[in-house]
């Protein structure tokens, strides 16, 4: 069968070392904070070359942890995209902060930095960026805008661990606060809920590792108010043997990718910024006739997705927002589409995709 993201033909190349590493966690019994957890975190912190690597227990309560260390506070005014899974503007109503929606540009689909430049008021507290399908906004652009107004920067890196920017840095080590998402279809997935919170900054670390344990270090001793957003035992073992391999299946995505770039017509294509990665968490394009195409896939017995059809301000939980217009992100949400794109994408299928394209 021929399935929008291969995750089985994944668990194949890998199986022998990840159904070992599983059975050390089932015998060690071990199910929470095994060695392996903090390995992971290592692992993680020399691959994006950071200080801290807090794994939690997915990528949306990496947001909340990120949210709670900068003491995010009632009319504090967040900077997000209205172009992104909910998670990201989620956490920030949950903490009963405002959502400040920017619109995207049209080049990359990131949010539009003089939008972003425009939007700061003196209740601004934070800039949450989300790296989209992979690929960063300028960063460090917006660090130094959000450093001059004194007020963070944070990433949402959930669709882009491993990207690059022009500098060589990597997706996760820039702001001062970045999180990212293990969820399985993810460019690195688990096999289950999984994130991580990634930071330089030493007190912030502190305050995001207690807020995931309960605000907990000392079994017992409750030094501030948390959750239990743990990473457990399993899913670190198989993601400490999945990022061993990920490079190997980022050079296969920029292949697969390049192949749809040199051969798909009748369609628009995201733009990767000059010397800048994408890790193409999702391989989206843009298409006039968005119905004609579904039609198309749905004839040929091909996978596709839209990410994302609704834009987030026209949500029925973000209803105070309906109103607003968003030029960009409203023309995106009509006429994006996602093709089917992993790093085990079958080359013959992926023909026909390409093919379906040249017969429209
Ligand atoms: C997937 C995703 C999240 C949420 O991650 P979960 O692990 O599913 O909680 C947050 N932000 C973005 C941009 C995502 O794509």
């Amino acid at each position: 069968m021929f399935s929008f993201i291969n995750l089985q033909a994944q668990y194949k190349a890998y199986k022998e070392e990840i159904d070992l590493e599983i059975s050390k966690i089932l015998n060690q019994a071990q199910f929470i904070a095994a060695p392996c957890v903090k390995e992971l975190e290592s692992n993680l912190s020399k691959y994006i070359k950071i200080k801290h690597s807090i794994s939690c227990s997915n990528g949306t309560s990496a947001l909340l942890a990120a949210l709670n260390a900068i003491d995010i506070k009632e009319d504090d005014e967040i900077i997000t995209s209205a172009f992104t899974f909910i998670a990201s503007a989620e956490m920030i109503a949950l903490c009963k902060a405002k959502v400040v929606f920017v619109d995207i540009n049209m080049q990359d689909l990131n949010l539009d930095i003089n939008e972003v430049k425009k939007a700061i008021t003196p209740k601004t507290k934070a800039i949450l960026a989300v790296s989209i399908f992979g690929q960063m906004p300028n960063l460090l652009e917006l660090k130094k805008i959000a450093e001059e107004n004194n007020i963070y920067l944070i990433e949402d890196a959930a669709q882009s661990f491993g990207a690059k920017d022009d500098k060589n840095n990597i997706s996760g080590s820039i702001a001062h606060i970045s999180t990212t998402s293990f969820f399985p279809s993810k460019p690195l997935g688990c096999y289950g809920d999984g994130g991580a919170v990634f930071t330089n900054d030493d007190f912030l670390a502190e305050k995001i590792r207690l807020f995931v344990n309960h605000g907990s270090k000392q079994r017992y001793l409750h030094e501030i108010i948390g959750v239990n957003a743990r990473l457990d035992s399993i899913q670190a073992a198989v993601l400490n043997v999945k990022l061993k391999h990920f490079d190997e299946e980022l050079a296969k995505r920029q292949e697969l990718a390049k192949i749809y770039d040199d051969n798909l017509i009748n369609c628009k294509k995201i733009k990767i910024k000059d010397s800048y990665t994408s890790v193409y968490a999702q391989y989206s394009i843009l298409v006039d006739d968005r119905e004609k195409i579904i039609n198309e896939f749905i004839k040929n017995d091909l996978p596709y997705a839209v990410h994302y059809p609704m834009p987030l301000h026209k949500q029925p939980c973000f209803k105070e927002y309906n109103k607003l217009t968003l030029k960009n992100t409203e023309y995106v949400c009509k006429h994006i589409i996602s093709l089917p794109f992993c790093a085990f994408l079958d080359k013959n299928n992926q023909e026909k995709v390409i093919s379906m394209f040249k017969n429209l």
